[in-house]
């Protein structure tokens, strides 16, 4: 990625950007034997499809699609929710103390059909699962406390939460066209600033424990395209927060970053096409660490030769080099 001017032009910038990916997403489909269905691209996708075209593809649909509300997966909508329920509750300059106010968000999901997390936290409730309540407000209350922690108390002035479960809350999502079955979702948890045309907005993604280096660089271009074509105004930088660590990096949004990005969107989009004819093959497979956790390693010649060098590890014990 070469270094480029910052922007000039924040609305111009999310227009060329929206031209260029709409041009790639309808060669793309052009190019496909069968429609490959609807596409949903979210940061976890576009992430997957480009560390490892192969095994994005072998994944199929269950692997494509939100794989359901967990604990795990919910933490950070939980988190948002709650966050922004005390930012807009009776004292919001007061500092929250992450269990409480995750716990007084939770009371006021009480409705099973609610949008998203919100519908889900009201049926544990009903349930009476407390173990798994339990679990989700440990992992949202760490959420809090590590965005906090980094961002600071009191948070930046005109800092909006995204994503979160409230009915009046926009939702952030961009297709090239009317009817268009692909989508694009941004995964941004804050925005920092008001949207103008101007620009001069940063988007925050906020990360409870540290990743490496190139995946957070590739995080911040996602999102930074995305926060783009869904605002129709570029952001001056994504800030990238990590609770564990304390750190605050900062991804100054430029053209190169926007292109990234917007290649990302199109890959996945290419990909799904392809998966319409094969799903793994090898013959793209780009073996890294996840190839530990991968569920087609054992198909993957690429994925065990790289898996089976010295010093490697699975299952949590090293791979020793045969012979
Ligand atoms: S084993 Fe590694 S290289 Fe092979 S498909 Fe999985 S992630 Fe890709």
């Amino acid at each position: 990625m070469t270094a480029t001017p910052p922007l000039g032009d924040a609305v111009g910038a999310a227009d060329r950007l929206a031209a260029a990916v709409t041009a790639g997403i309808d060669a793309a489909l052009d190019a496909a034997p069968a429609p490959p269905g609807d596409v949903d691209v979210g940061w976890v996708a576009a992430l997957d499809a480009t560390a490892c075209p192969a095994r994005f593809r072998g994944q199929g649909e269950t692997g494509w699609g939100f794989p359901g509300w967990t604990p795990a997966t919910a933490a950070g909508a939980v988190a948002r929710s709650a966050l922004d329920h005390h930012l807009h509750g009776p004292d919001p300059d007061c500092p929250p103390a992450p269990l409480e106010a995750v716990r007084d968000w939770m009371r006021t999901a009480t409705s099973i059909g609610a949008r998203g997390v919100a519908g889900w936290v009201a049926e544990l409730r009903a349930d009476g699962d407390g173990p798994a309540l339990a679990a989700t407000a440990a992992g949202a209350a760490r959420w809090i406390a590590g965005f906090v922690r980094t961002l600071g108390w009191p948070l930046p002035e005109r800092l909006a939460l995204l994503n979160v479960a409230r009915d009046d809350a926009p939702v952030a999502r961009w297709s090239p066209r009317r009817g268009a079955p692909v989508r694009v979702r941004s995964g941004a948890d804050a925005r920092i600033g008001r949207i103008v045309g101007a620009g001069g907005h940063r988007l925050v993604v906020h990360r409870p424990v540290a990743g490496d280096d190139g995946q957070l660089r590739r995080r911040a271009a996602f999102e930074a395209a995305a926060g783009a074509l869904v605002h129709r105004v570029a952001a001056a930088e994504v800030v990238v927060t990590t609770g564990d660590t304390g750190e605050r990096v900062r991804v100054p949004v430029d053209e190169a970053l926007l292109a990234a990005g917007g290649e990302m969107v199109v890959e996945v989009v290419r990909q799904r096409v392809r998966a319409v004819e094969r799903g793994h093959d090898p013959a793209d497979a780009r073996p890294s660490p996840a190839c530990r956790w991968c569920e087609v390693a054992d198909g993957c010649g690429p994925g065990r030769d790289w898996l089976a060098r010295a010093g490697r590890w699975r299952g949590g014990l090293p791979v020793l080099a045969p012979g």
